[in-house]
């Protein structure tokens, strides 16, 4: 597992300066190290650096470690950041005090150094571990790009930051044409081939950060343009049909032509209201219904 240096960062909260010291330097070259001396400074500096990991003392005057553990778990920007006690407090009851405020893990002092450099190097380890199958859980499995989990995601998200900044929201739905015949063809496993051609090609023709390409189920892509008018959103889509088109990928079954196309459908709002509008979708829904029946490889926008 690549646990390398300045991978993780730690922030280590003890009001003593001597225990500070003697936890960063136990870590020194190994992880990016945050130091805080008390239970405000330990909250602005998780809510700021979002360390990977917190070595929390319990006895600290003023806000004890408990609190400052209570305070972690109301905060959604702080909540999943995992927090190991470091105590001087040894009883059963503590320890399951702490246990039962959702700490991970709870260390005695005085503390054995290797002990814990191993449980803190367990824990980034299992912190390694959830952002690898959360990151896998975003992607579909055939073409590598966002799934729709991803998409509903940012579709929400980008719904609200349009609507903040008053912005223009673009949506195309891109569904592979007489897709079924291809299969029946050429057979399912050509089939595999040419979604994750076609998503590698939507993937290529989109170029601004913000935008996102994601396979929305089946033969079935969507592209979420943020700030994007409908002028620019039906040239970028335009743009990509040319570029399947370039790619020539032989579609011998198809009514169409000899190559793969696709239909598009696409919708631009300025959005209005806390989350996503049903009908933003089904709008784009509906122009990609039009795209089929009027011919297939096409562009065509809700009005
Ligand atoms: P249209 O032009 O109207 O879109 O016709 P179509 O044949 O593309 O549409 P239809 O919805 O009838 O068929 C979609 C096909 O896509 C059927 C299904 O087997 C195929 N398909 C869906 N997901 C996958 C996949 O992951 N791999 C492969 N190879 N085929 C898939
Ligand atoms: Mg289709
Ligand atoms: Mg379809």
């Amino acid at each position: 597992m690549p646990l390398s240096a300045t991978a993780f960062t730690l922030l280590v909260v003890d009001d003593e300066r001597q225990n500070r010291l003697l936890l960063t330097e136990l870590f020194d070259g190994q992880y990016r190290i945050i130091q805080a001396k008390n239970g405000v400074q330990a909250l602005e500096k998780a809510r700021q650096h979002q360390p990977d990991l917190i070595l929390l003392d319990v006895l600290m005057p003023e806000m004890d470690g408990m609190a400052v553990l209570h305070e972690l778990k109301r905060d959604g920007s702080t909540r999943h950041i995992p927090v190991i006690f470091v105590t001087a407090l040894d009883s059963a009851a503590d320890e399951e005090k702490g246990l039962d405020l959702g700490a991970v893990d709870y260390i005695s002092k005085p503390f054995h150094p290797p002990i814990v450099r191993a449980r803190v190097r367990n824990h980034l380890q299992l912190v390694h571990q959830r952002r690898l199958l959360e990151q896998l859980a975003a992607l579909d499995g055939l073409t590598g790009i966002p799934n729709r989990r991803q998409f509903d995601t940012a579709l929400e998200r980008e719904w609200r930051r349009c609507r903040r900044n008053a912005q223009p929201l673009s949506l195309i739905i891109a569904d592979v044409d007489f897709f079924k015949k291809y299969n029946d063809t050429l057979g399912h496993a050509s089939g595999d081939r040419v979604l994750q051609e076609v998503a590698a090609t939507l993937r290529q023709g989109v170029r601004r950060p913000a935008d996102l390409v994601a396979r929305y189920g089946g033969e079935e892509f969507v592209l979420l343009l943020p700030e994007t008018c409908a002028a620019n959103a039906q040239l970028l889509a335009r743009n990509l049909l040319n570029l399947l088109q370039q790619k020539a990928l032989p579609h011998p079954a198809s009514d169409v032509g000899p190559h793969i196309t696709l239909s598009m459908g696409g919708v631009t709002a300025i959005p209005a209201g806390d989350a996503p509008d049903p009908e933003f979708f089904q709008r784009a829904d509906a122009a990609l219904y039009a795209a089929k029946a009027q011919g297939r490889n096409r562009v065509c926008w809700s009005a």
